[in-house]
């Protein structure tokens, strides 16, 4: 093993630029090569890889974002893009991929794996929708963002007496409405994981408004349902005035927190640890305070739910 290939793919997340430094860095350190492979999987088939040093990471660990860039590449959902990825990354005498991204990239990198070019995954994603680790690099932005939109939200929405429904990102899972709805007060929480009861909602805003409740603010994750049809629904049915916030693509950016950083230089250095331990085909997780990896076949077949004591714990605190 001499010469690592790195690349981001899928959505860009806050973090995945401190993990891109700690794995060359790492790399560097224990006198390996890196090459940057640029906009995803699309790098390997067009050959847009370029060597990296220690240098070329450097005033890159607050950005949000990632130097790589990162793309979504259809060519390579093809037996005929990977065989070509294969070949290209050969010709640049890369021997080991590390691929930072959500499962979409790990189910990439392990095509790559089958042809004989070993890979490591770093799961990179705000949504935390990643089964094998606890938590994923860009998450706890991701909530901070939204935590930060709620405050501000919240101080218009009490002078008014209002009802506001935040929509966030997470198109199958959950977990940044439920921790930014536990963590900023939420009065309700909505996730694709639990079906909602709309009548159960209304009664519970009703009885919270005649409780004195100056606020009401409901997070609703976009995979769970359209937040203005509920607005729509919740007027129809209370009378009540409901307006909607789309924090959209703002919860992609920003500098990464404290949190993401030390997880992303924590699964970076892994990485390459485990490359250097002549080990291939791997997912780093954390679990606890722990740094862990799985095969990939294995991190892939697993499934996550919300945490169910999460979920009933914002219920009981909201009330
Ligand atoms: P996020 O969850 O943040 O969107 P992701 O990694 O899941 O990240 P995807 O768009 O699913 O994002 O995947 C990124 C890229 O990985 C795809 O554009 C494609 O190049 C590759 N990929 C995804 N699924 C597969 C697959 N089943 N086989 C081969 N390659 C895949």
């Amino acid at each position: 093993m001499k010469t690592i290939g790195i690349l981001t793919s899928g959505g860009d997340a806050p973090g995945m630029n401190a993990a891109i430094r700690a794995v060359v860095r790492t790399a560097v350190y224990n006198k390996l090569r890196v090459m940057a492979i640029r906009r995803g999987f699309n790098g390997l088939i067009r050959g847009d890889i370029e060597e990296m040093s220690a240098a070329s990471v450097g005033e890159i660990i607050h950005r949000g974002g990632t130097i790589l860039r990162t793309a979504r590449c259809e060519e390579f959902n093809t037996p005929e893009g990977v065989k070509k990825a294969y070949n290209i990354a050969k010709i640049f005498g890369i021997d080991a991929v590390v691929v930072i991204g959500g499962d979409g990239s790990f189910r990439g990198a392990r095509d790559l794996s089958r042809l004989g070019m070993p890979v490591v995954g770093i799961p990179g994603t705000i949504d935390n929708d990643i089964a094998c680790t606890e938590y994923t690099i860009g998450f706890d932005t991701a909530v901070n963002t939204v935590i930060d939109a709620l405050n501000k939200i919240r101080d218009t929405v009490t002078s008014h007496e209002r009802i506001n429904i935040i929509e966030v990102m997470g198109r199958h899972a959950g977990d940044i409405a439920l921790y930014s709805g536990l963590a900023g007060g939420a009065e309700n929480i909505i996730v694709p994981e639990v079906k909602y009861d709309i009548d159960e909602i209304c009664k519970n805003l009703i009885q919270g408004k005649n409780r004195g409740k100056q606020s009401y603010i409901m997070i609703v994750a976009e995979g769970a349902g359209n937040a203005f049809n509920i607005a729509r629904e919740i007027e129809e049915k209370t009378g009540f005035e409901v307006r909607v916030t789309v924090l959209g693509h703002l919860q992609r950016g920003g500098s990464p927190t404290a949190m993401d950083r030390i997880l992303a230089s924590r699964m970076g250095a892994h990485a390459v640890n485990i490359l250097l331990e002549g080990r291939i085909n791997r997912v780093v997780a954390i679990h606890g305070s722990q740094i862990v990896d799985y095969d990939i076949d294995e991190a892939l077949s697993m499934s996550k739910g919300i945490s169910e004591s999460m979920y009933q714990l914002a219920g009981i605190l909201s009330i």
